[in-house]
């Protein structure tokens, strides 16, 4: 495998490329300086490491990762580590610089970042993946720190695994180090309420968005592409506090549909028995391109990247999106929804629930002094909703939609951050 994996730099569906075509739209409208531009274009450091790994047969394996620091002028970089065999450079790339965006928009003193590593996490054990974590980490220790680069976690890593690296960070100090990562289990450092805050800040945004348009949210019905940690909590939380109706789910192996609906307890504890959804007694099985176009009124794309293009995008029936993924529409696809009067809340401010309680987490470690559930769902929900406002008044006076509104908030607080420091 090679070590940087490239994606072809002329596709029009890298998601770097995605990521800084997003940028340049923004920075024409708001007539951005040329320096402040070019300088958010591009990551401001990168670190490509290479872990040898020993492997329960007794071999040793290499593997390749990768953590991108893109802006850091509004504070240490922030964003999460994803385990994927499809990982690349500029998947991490796109990721650190949407958080930079994320973390401006959401107003929190941070700034972006991403890792990850090309591997298998589903064809390893526990104690395979324990001594890649820990080797990840010991390649990039002096790259992170609470006041420099804080992790958390992504797709295919949990709380243990976060576990593992704060262990081995906090080895490589001599010291006890949990504002290092966030995202950790409870015992160590980690903050009531970040399990589900992804999920739970999507369901606020859907909420908010709902009442815009006179949408009755109790019973909506909705799908769900993903269930993994945003997706499943999403079913859960939806149902929970605005009434939904969850009629399809997915993952990676295909999707199930009943348009009658059918329970998170159901559906999880068939996932936790079998691997994955399909073949769920209580729905028929149907593609995860087909759960896309379905006449349903919430859809939360939940799992990769670039899933609603130019390619399906007037086949999209739903009244509003919500990316929960990070990535999940193309500009194309923006400027179709949007013209079809389609609600999209994008991925900055929808899945930004998560970095907004990981920072709490931070906040928590720093202080030594640990809120109740409650505290930090009251919290969490001040924040949605000073982002989701300040987005969707941008869209109404510029007559632009959610995506392009986020962008001028979050790129016009980065600038200025930059411009106070001196950066150009
Ligand atoms: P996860 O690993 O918990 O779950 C991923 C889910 O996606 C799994 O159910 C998997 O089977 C499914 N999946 C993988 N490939 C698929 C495919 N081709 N089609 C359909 N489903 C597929 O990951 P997660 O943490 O839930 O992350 C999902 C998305 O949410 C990512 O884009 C991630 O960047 C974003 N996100 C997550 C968090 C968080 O706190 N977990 C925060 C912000 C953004």
């Amino acid at each position: 495998m090679s070590p940087t994996k490239e994606s072809d730099p002329h596709s029009k569906e890298n998601p770097f490329k995605t990521a800084q075509r997003q940028l340049d739209e923004a920075a024409a409208l708001m007539e951005l300086d040329h320096a402040a531009h070019e300088l958010l274009r591009w990551p401001l450091r990168e670190l490509h490491v290479t872990l040898p790994v020993k492997m329960d047969n007794g071999t040793t394996q290499i593997f390749h990762g990768f953590r991108v620091q893109h802006n850091d002028a509004r504070g240490p970089n922030k964003g999460g580590i994803r385990f994927h065999p499809d990982e690349t450079i500029d998947t991490v790339r796109a990721l650190a610089a949407w958080m930079t965006w994320k973390t401006a928009l959401m107003d929190i003193p941070l700034g972006g970042g991403k890792g990850g590593i090309i591997c298998n996490p589903k064809n390893m054990s526990a104690g395979e993946l324990e001594r890649l974590s820990r080797a990840y980490i010991r390649q990039l220790g002096s790259f992170l720190g609470p006041k420099k680069d804080i992790p958390a976690p992504d797709m295919y890593t949990s709380p243990q695994v976060m576990a593992w690296m704060l262990d081995e960070y906090s080895i490589m100090q001599g010291q006890n180090e949990f504002g290092v990562i966030t995202g950790k289990p409870l015992a160590l450092g980690g903050s009531a309420g970040r399990g589900d805050a992804t999920a739970r800040g999507g369901i606020i945004c859907v909420r908010e968005a709902a009442a815009a348009l006179g949408l009755n949210s109790k019973g909506s019905i909705a799908a769900i592409q993903g269930y993994g940690n945003a997706g499943s909590f999403a079913h859960k939380l939806g149902a929970e506090l605005l009434g939904m109706k969850v009629v399809a789910v997915s993952d990676s192996k295909g999707g199930i549909y009943n348009p009658n609906g059918f329970a998170y307890e159901h559906a999880v504890a068939h996932k936790k028995q079998t691997g994955s959804v399909t073949g769920f007694p209580e729905a028929e099985d149907i593609s995860n391109d087909a759960l896309l176009e379905l006449d349903v009124d919430v859809l939360f794309p939940s799992a990769l990247e670039e899933v609603i293009t130019e390619r399906n995008a007037q086949k999209i029936k739903a009244k509003i999106i919500a990316e929960l993924a990070n990535g999940a529409t193309t500009p194309e696809a923006d400027a179709i929804l949007y013209s079809n009067g389609i609600t999209l809340i994008p991925d900055l401010l929808c899945n930004a629930g998560g970095v907004t309680v990981s920072y709490f987490e931070m906040v928590q470690n720093a202080s030594g002094y640990y809120w109740a559930e409650e505290e930090v769902h009251r919290r969490l929900e001040k924040k949605m909703k000073t982002a989701f406002y300040s987005m969707q008044q941008t869209a109404q006076t510029r007559n632009m939609h959610n995506r392009m509104a986020a962008y001028i908030v979050a790129v016009g607080r980065v600038t200025e951050a930059m411009k106070l420091r001196g950066w150009y």
